[in-house]
């Protein structure tokens, strides 16, 4: 197949300053955790897309100073020639495939708590740095200004050695210097670098000057600049300062990255940023101000709505970060009239909760992102079937699909078998929550990539017992039969069932699915901390109830603090009117009441009236047909349990499970050997 002709635009070459990309496929800098402690594993990530397609591969955020680095995150480091290398590893990958690669020289300033390097943080004015650290960053004076310029022309210039064709200079997210200059509550100096916009913006110009002289005749220089905060008046606005400053500095740069800040406005999920392109009515102005090429992101999955952005001049470039994690290949399944085969973005940002972990990237899409060279799986390429065998696959959720899809993919013929009516499991209910329905391609994705393929046959409302496939004799059968919510409110607090619970009909997650009736009052008991209790919240609300959310977390859905959304959680809750009582735990429930008590004082009590309760605390393994046939293992070659019938766990895992056995199957007899390369420190 070739490409749709309307799709010509975006394969167009683009001039930047000196170098000039292939299309218009843009992989913006973006962090995954690999970077300095794993630059075989950083280069092999980005590797990966150039041979998909994309036209500039960025790498992440680089520190260009000790005065200014992030550990215990792991981005890229650029200090002093002996950094060089591991740059190179990326750059020639890239320029392997005729790509450009881009390096985000970052000065991070009060984010960066030097952790490493113990060095005290700077800022433009004393202040704090971020992250509740009971530390303060010292004002900078005139010397530290004129050495910050002078680190990033050596830093420029190294990059320039590694093989870079376009540096940035970064002012966005709220995580950079320049951006903190440019913003009034952290920049009150009275000097030339305060006051005014044109001095708060002084040391940016110079910074691009600098760097353009340095670098300037071979590199191209971007500018990666955040127009609006998002804060209203008590922030930076795209009506103002973020106009005033692409005005002011329009033809300097080689290319405007523009975005808004901060990092969970820029990588919005698609909770609270349904929309591809929701960054548009914030950025489309810039163009008007400039004649070099401006680049922008907003979820870009669909080649029609980046034909549009590029027709209505709202960018030249279509900028990507999550959209090239989920498909690495999304530029040359355009180019080759394979739309339909894109594996887009859920917009739930795992990747980047690997990030806030410190732990290498991941995705819930693409389960081969960062294993490129820690597992050397491709996203695109599989390693075929050693026989003719058939393989059974029990239960057709993240887990089932994605190891059908891919032991179809290897040439085995497939026996897929759903005891529901529809495939899918857990992400056909999960779904239908408010602000969750992009969660459905994970679902879509791989149902439509099973149906093309003829070696998979696919058995809907068809519920196996361990006689069946004892009937069948298959010799592989994979278990992915998913998990059950418990109802006796154990979790992560409670170790055995609360008192009283047993006579009370408590609702879990499953029961709301099969269409059980939630009465008015609701009592939400979260110990799982993840997305589901939010939701659920919301979906009362929105159904008419009166809800109160108890968890004993200090935080509502807590654990999305690492996805960037819990601020946005509660502050919606807030506004629904959920009452949320934090730090607090089911000690007690009647029938229709709960005596709840705080987790440091047991005797501080409340009692909470319910209609209905609903727990949501943990899950039980459905791997009873599992245990049944393991009685009869001996008569089989595989039996595995996999995805949330062995543990439960994230949409991400169970699609990593699946896919991990289904290349695993056949090559290699334990299943749990750790088959991985890890990347050794250099002793030099
Ligand atoms: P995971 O996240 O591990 O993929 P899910 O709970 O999403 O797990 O999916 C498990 C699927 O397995 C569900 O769709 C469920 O209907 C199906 N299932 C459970 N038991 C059986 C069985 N005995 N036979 C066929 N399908 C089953
Ligand atoms: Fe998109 Fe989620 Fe993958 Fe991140 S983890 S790229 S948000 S699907």
């Amino acid at each position: 197949m070739s490409r749709d002709p309307k799709y010509d635009i975006l394969f167009e070459p683009v001039q930047i300053g000196p170098v000039t990309t292939k299309n218009r496929f843009y992989q913006v800098p973006h962090c995954n955790a690999l970077g300095h402690a794993r630059p075989r594993a950083e280069a092999a990530n980005r590797r990966v897309k150039a041979e998909g397609g994309w036209g500039v591969i960025c790498s992440q955020e680089v520190e260009i100073h000790p005065s200014s680095e992030l550990s215990p995150f792991i981005e890229g480091r650029l200090w002093d020639d002996r950094d060089i290398p591991q740059h190179r590893l990326m750059t020639d990958a890239v320029h392997e495939y005729g790509s450009l690669a881009g390096i985000e020289l970052a000065y991070n300033a009060s984010h960066a708590i030097n952790h490493y390097s113990r060095i005290a943080p700077m800022s433009p004015s004393l202040g704090m740095v971020h992250n509740n650290c009971p530390i303060q960053a010292r004002a900078m004076n005139k010397r530290d200004i004129k050495n910050v310029r002078q680190w990033h022309v050596d830093a420029a210039r190294r990059a320039r050695q590694a093989g870079y064709d376009i540096v940035y200079i970064y002012a966005a997210h709220n995580m950079s210097l320049l951006q903190h200059f440019l913003k009034p509550q952290y920049n009150r100096r009275s000097d030339e670098y305060g006051g005014s916009l044109e001095n708060r913006l002084r040391i940016t110009r110079e910074i691009l000057t600098d760097v353009k002289e340095a670098v300037g005749d071979s590199c191209a220089i971007a500018f990666r600049f955040a127009v609006d905060e998002l804060r209203g008046t008590d922030g930076l606005q795209a009506e103002c300062e973020g106009r005033d400053v692409i005005g002011m500095l329009a033809e300097i740069p080689d290319l405007w990255d523009v975005n808004i800040s901060d990092w969970d406005n820029d990588s919005a999920t698609a909770r609270f940023k349904p929309n591809e392109g929701f960054q548009e009515p914030y950025t489309n102005f810039v163009k008007s101000l400039t004649s070099k090429p401006v680049v922008g992101v907003g979820r870009f999955t669909s080649a029609d709505a980046m034909v549009s952005q590029i027709k209505r001049g709202v960018l030249d470039l279509i900028g990507a970060a999550r959209p090239s994690i989920a498909d690495p290949y999304l530029p040359n399944k355009i180019d080759e009239g394979r739309i339909e085969d894109i594996r887009e973005c859920v917009g739930c940002n795992i990747c980047v909760a690997q990030d806030n972990l410190t732990a290498p990237i991941r995705c819930t899409q693409n389960p081969t992102q960062g294993e490129e060279w820690k597992r050397d799986w491709h996203p695109e390429k599989i390693q075929p079937a050693t026989s003719d065998d058939t393989v059974l696959v029990v239960g057709a959720g993240p887990a089932g699909l994605e190891c059908a899809m891919q032991l179809a993919n290897r040439g085995y013929e497939v026996t897929l078998a759903e005891a529901g009516d529809e495939l899918g499991g857990r992400i056909n209910i999960e779904c239908q929550l408010p602000g969750l329905s992009s969660y459905a391609r994970v679902r879509d994705y791989r149902e439509a990539q099973i149906s093309q393929k003829p070696n998979v046959q696919v058995y809907k409302g068809n519920r196996l017992s361990a006689e069946d496939i004892l009937e069948l004799e298959i010799p592989h059968v994979i278990c992915s039969t998913g998990s059950s919510w418990r109802r006796d409110g154990v979790g992560r607090y409670h170790f055995s069932a609360v008192k009283g619970i047993e006579h009370v009909s408590v609702l879990t997650p499953d029961d709301i699915f099969a269409g059980v009736e939630i009465k008015q009052r609701v009592l939400i008991y979260d110990d799982d901390h993840y997305y589901l209790g939010g939701a659920l919240a919301e979906l009362c609300v929105r159904q008419g109830k009166s809800v109160c959310l108890v968890t004993p977390d200090s935080l509502v859905s807590s654990w999305t603090v690492y996805t960037l959304e819990q601020e946005k959680i509660q502050t919606r809750l807030s506004k629904l009117g959920v009452e949320m009582i934090t730090l607090h735990a089911l000690q007690q429930v009647d029938k229709a009441s709960a005596t709840i008590a705080s987790i440091y004082d047991a005797e501080k009590t409340r009692e909470i009236a319910f209609d209905s309760l609903i727990a949501i605390t943990s899950r039980l393994p459905r791997n009873e047909l599992y245990q049944q046939l393991l009685e009869y293992e001996g008569r089989f070659n595989t039996l595995l349990a996999i995805g949330d019938c062995e543990a439960p766990s994230t949409v991400a895992a169970a699609v990593f499970a699946g896919h991990l056995a289904a290349r695993n199957l056949q090559t290699h007899v334990d299943f749990y050997e750790p088959l991985f390369r890890r990347e050794m420190p250099g002793l030099d």
